[in-house]
């Protein structure tokens, strides 16, 4: 596929349409008398617009992923730039999108706002990505298949020749949500997106970078489809303290958190099958656990009332029984280990 291919792909009126053009866009120096914005003149630190581009941010995460300031895009955590890939892509009531299942729940909800149809591909017993079953479920009006690797809620990643091997049979967009990546063995996908311009792959600050609060999310891709969303999106999208904030974060690594949670992920895989009621732990690659365990709701309402709050998944098709646990502190786990116990001699004495 090549860039030309993708133009066909987008919504006639978002590849017609005019963007609002901000004061800030049309004057980019960072001196002078701005009298153009109609803002307050008395400085509070907070009376400017901010950068509407996010310029600083960009150029300073480029090379730190390997990609250049045009391929990124950042929006109001990844659930903007979920939002926006319809906005672009898909025709309201007419074109239809790909998602496996289960996964996050956001695309479908994103699908449902913008008047998408989502065909959902169960994935494997074991969470195994049925790529035939996606590309058989894609029509002339599937614009966009929706991946998540490693996937939410089940944890396991898919191979990047898997992906590949879509993104290289399919006529469409392909996303690939990477908000875990930093947990998994699995390369990124980052370094294929000059191969293939229908690449889009979505990261977050709110895992590893522990900054969900702050509200960033980040979609890279090539700078036509990055353009597209950046027409498309609120002109302010990233205020100003969320920029200057994630700006001098990147200052800060993180590899010794990622390593610690990923030591407190084996601690956990290794001790919960110990667990009478514990029926399998699937293997993770992210900041979490799928666990199945005899009486999910019995275990998750235990739980709620030592005040450990885990997801309860048993209502979701292919999660049945299945409670997903956030890897926390070590002294989190460890309540957590202590509360599973007690749950053990409770149910074993009653
Ligand atoms: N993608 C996945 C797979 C997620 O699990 C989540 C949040 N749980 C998000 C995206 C949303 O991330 P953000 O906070 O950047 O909106």
């Amino acid at each position: 596929m090549k860039i030309k291919d993708i133009e066909p792909l987008v919504r006639p009126n978002i590849r017609s349409l005019c963007p609002y053009s901000t004061a800030r866009d049309e004057y980019k120096g960072a001196l002078g008398v701005f009298l153009d914005a109609n803002e307050s003149p008395y400085p509070s630190g907070w009376n400017r617009y901010p950068d509407p581009r996010q310029t600083a941010l960009k150029e300073k995460l480029a090379p730190m992923k390997g990609v250049r300031p045009e391929n990124i895009f950042f929006g109001n955590g990844s659930d903007e730039a979920i939002d926006l890939v319809f906005r672009v892509f898909c025709n309201p009531g007419k074109d239809n999108v790909v998602a496996i299942a289960p996964s996050y729940g956001m695309y479908e909800v994103a699908a449902s706002i913008n008047d998408v149809e989502v065909r959902k591909v169960q994935l494997g017993e074991d969470f195994s990505l049925p790529s035939d079953k996606i590309l058989e479920e894609c029509d002339s009006n599937t614009k966009i298949i929706f991946l998540c690797t490693p996937n939410n809620p089940s944890g396991n990643a898919f191979s990047n020749e898997e992906v590949f091997g879509i993104l290289e049979k399919f006529g469409g967009i392909v996303v690939a949500d990477e908000a875990y990546i930093d947990f998994c063995s699995e390369p990124s996908l980052l370094g294929s997106l000059d191969k293939y311009p229908n690449l889009i792959v979505l990261q977050t600050f709110s895992k590893a970078r522990g900054m969900a609060a702050l509200r960033l999310g980040l979609a890279f891709s090539n700078p036509y489809i990055i353009g597209l969303m950046s027409m498309v999106k609120y002109p302010y999208n990233i205020n100003e303290s969320t920029q200057r904030l994630a700006l001098a974060a990147l200052d800060s690594p993180i590899e010794g958190q990622v390593a610690e949670i990923v030591a407190q992920r084996g601690r956990l895989a290794e001790a919960l099958p110990g667990f009478s009621f514990v029926e399998k732990v699937y293997p993770s690659e992210a900041n979490f656990l799928l666990v199945k365990v005899a009486d999910a709701d019995g275990l998750y309402n235990h739980l709620i009332a030592e005040g450990i709050i885990v997801r309860n998944r048993s209502k979701v098709t292919g999660c049945e029984g299945c409670l997903r646990i956030t890897v926390g502190l070590p002294e989190e786990n460890d309540k957590l280990l202590k509360s599973l116990s007690d749950y053990e001699k409770g149910n074993i004495c009653r």
